[in-house]
């Protein structure tokens, strides 16, 4: 048996995994907007773990349900038999979804939920006797998880390729991030909106009568914090709309809060036919997802052919009481702490503490909405991601946790911070930026 000291588990990205053995960084507790080091330092937490501790870390009343739900009912199976706190946390979801949201569809992950939706919307076609509906849409730079539908429809051209052959009859849209154009936007840029015309081409070239759905980030997050053009959004409601092809919203970071509305979908004012979610729905605590749908989306299957039921698909832990019940107690704890209505009231401080960093040497554009940000770097040239991985680190030995993606800074705090600690956190920023090479 070997001793832990050789860091022998390979959970991570394989590139993180690299990084991380040669100058391991381990948390051993957290508290509200800090975790604590194994040297015994506290590290102010400015991405609110992986973009879905929203309340904060370790807050006893999620604790609590949790270990009151695991002495009281711990599992329940997940087909033919139900239990109550999956239904309450159903309602819980919808009572702060757009009103068109009528069905909650359990998953563990945000890679599961984009998987289940995908599925959902190849089925939904077939149910109505639109057999032929099968081919899918994504985006350039989107991110989708892990699992093959999602790397099928995402944007990140390098999984693509490594873990092809992938999910047959994708297309994507162009991305929609316009660098000359957009830079220095506060908020969603001015332009760009155009780029959703291209769903028209892609559907001329295949013919709507082939496609099932378009899935996208409102706000693209883990490639780098790219905002929605104004109207982009609302143009690929109408095209899919025109054409019988489901939109999917996958909210897996945007939703609960982080742009400082429960949704994206009420931010920006268009509602899709499916938003995925994970992450902040059980405070990034215990694994769960969620995929809802339209009420027509759902009837589709329980009012289709009896044999669509059969297919269907679920995981045996979908909607586990031990998870719903942290569901819950997030869900209390965001209304309870007014913390969407937070994120609001925050971010035009949020704004302002970023765009303090246009001018710092490197930074070439700063984008930001609710309280997510990114303060993208310009590369080195041949050691793209060198600079902002330098940033990291020397972040993390300053007392604060962002995030990089490519030359790209993400931030996304809890929504618990105070304008101190967002203070804290840009001003450590600048000043690890001043003295990155
Ligand atoms: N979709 C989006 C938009 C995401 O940001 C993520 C995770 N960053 C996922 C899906 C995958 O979620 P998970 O890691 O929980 O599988």
């Amino acid at each position: 048996r070997k001793s832990p000291n050789d860091l022998n588990a390979f959970w991570m990205p394989f590139t993180a995994n690299r990084q991380f053995k040669k100058n391991p960084r381990m948390f051993v507790g957290a508290k509200d907007m800090h975790y604590t080091t194994s040297d015994g330092r506290q590290v102010l937490d400015g991405t609110a773990g992986l973009w879905c501790c929203n309340a904060g870390h370790c807050r006893p009343k999620i604790t609590e349900a949790i270990q009151k739900q695991a002495a009281e009912l711990d599992y329940a199976p997940a087909f033919q038999m139900g239990h109550p706190i999956a239904f309450e946390l159903a309602n819980r979801i919808l009572d702060i979804a757009p009103d068109e949201m009528a069905h909650v569809f359990y998953t563990n992950s945000g890679s599961e939920s984009v998987e289940t939706a995908l599925k959902l919307a190849i089925g939904y076609h077939r149910a109505r006797g639109d057999g032929a509906r099968t081919r899918l849409i994504g985006r350039e730079r989107g991110y989708h998880g892990v699992n093959f539908g999602g790397i099928s429809v995402g944007g990140i051209v390098t999984n693509r390729k490594t873990f092809g052959p992938l999910v047959p009859g994708v297309d994507h849209l162009p991305h929609t991030h316009l660098p000359e154009e957009n830079r220095w936007s506060k908020g969603c840029p001015e332009h760009g909106a155009h780029l959703a015309d291209d769903l028209e081409r892609i559907i001329a070239l295949h013919g709507a009568e082939t496609i099932a759905a378009v899935i996208v980030e409102p706000v693209a997050g883990s490639t780098g914090v790219l905002l929605p053009p104004k109207g982009y959004l609302q143009k690929l409601r109408d095209i899919t709309k025109k054409h019988g092809i489901l939109l999917i919203f996958d909210e897996v970071i945007t939703g609960f809060g982080r742009t400082g509305a429960a949704f994206a979908a009420e931010k920006y004012g268009v509602v899709p036919d499916m938003i995925t979610t994970a992450k902040g729905l059980t405070n990034g605590v215990i694994p769960m997802g969620a995929v809802l749908t339209t009420a027509e989306v759902h009837d589709a299957f329980m009012n289709g052919p009896e044999h669509m039921i059969e297919l269907f698909h679920g995981y045996t832990y979908s909607g586990n009481p031990i998870a719903a019940a942290a569901g819950i107690a997030t869900i209390e704890t965001y209304r309870e702490e007014g913390l969407f209505e937070r994120a609001a009231e925050l971010a035009p401080y949020w704004e302002d503490a970023l765009h303090s960093l246009k001018g710092v040497r490197n930074v070439i554009d700063i984008r930001n909405e609710g309280l997510i940000g990114a303060v993208e770097l310009e590369p080195i040239a041949g050691e793209p991601t060198k600079r902002a991985f330098s940033a990291f680190l020397k972040a993390y030995e300053k007392g604060i946790l962002i995030r990089t993606t490519g030359d790209i800074i993400a931030m996304s705090p809890p929504l618990i911070i105070s304008k101190e600690q967002i203070d804290q956190l840009l001003g450590t920023l600048k000043e690890v930026l001043e003295e990155v090479e």
